[in-house]
């Protein structure tokens, strides 16, 4: 997605060796008009499936999600990451470990929000190593719904959540996929 790409390289900063940060965009500003043309564009490469809802997780997938929901006309659901004493008891909880903060993280799902009759989108704002959306699709797995596919804004190709979430067999759309970082250069694939 060409408009996504040009912000990247306009906006985009590499921290260390492996982190890109985009928070005049995604992460803390959001460019609202940029989201809605990432809604559409997920919308276009999903076109073919039914989806009845879209699941993603706190905080910056929440912006991304509705956006896109909007083009999709169906609810939005986010995994919730912090403990809650509003939350539901009965919950779907899977566990996530972050690579880069070095920590492992419950989300959770209250089962009134999902079930077996849901066709799900899963939509987040970076796939590094997988292990965010591999907890997403675990909490669907558990409410027996549908993966119908995921959809990532950057994907970072040189990690190994791309080739992990492909084995799986789900649709797999991410709008810019980056193959590397060197000398703080992005570059695309
Ligand atoms: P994964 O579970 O795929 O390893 O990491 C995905 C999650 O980690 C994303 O939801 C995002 O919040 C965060 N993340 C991973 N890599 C990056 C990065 O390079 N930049 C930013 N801003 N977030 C990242």
């Amino acid at each position: 997605m060409k408009l996504l790409k040009d912000k990247i390289l306009e906006e985009g900063r590499v921290v260390g060796e492996d982190i890109l940060k985009v928070d005049s965009f995604l992460n803390h500003q959001i460019d609202v008009e940029l989201l809605k043309e990432i809604g559409k564009e997920f919308k276009n490469r999903f076109n073919n499936k039914k989806i009845t809802k879209i699941i993603t997780i706190e905080a910056s997938g929440i912006a991304i999600a509705t956006l896109a929901a909007q083009y999709f006309n169906v609810p939005v659901v986010f995994a919730k990451k912090t403990e809650s004493r509003n939350l539901d008891n009965d919950t779907y909880e899977s566990q996530v470990h972050s690579f880069t903060k070095g920590i492992t993280y419950s989300i959770k799902i209250s089962k009134r929000y999902l079930n077996e009759e849901d066709h799900v989108l899963i939509l987040d704002d970076f796939l590094a190593n997988g292990q965010a959306a591999l907890g997403l699709i675990d909490l669907v797995n558990q409410s027996k719904a549908v993966v119908e596919g995921i959809g990532i804004v950057i994907e970072k190709g040189f990690q190994q959540g791309g080739n992990l979430i492909r084995a799986k067999n789900i649709q797999l759309e991410s709008l810019a996929i980056l193959q590397s970082f060197e000398e703080k250069q992005i570059r695309f694939k």
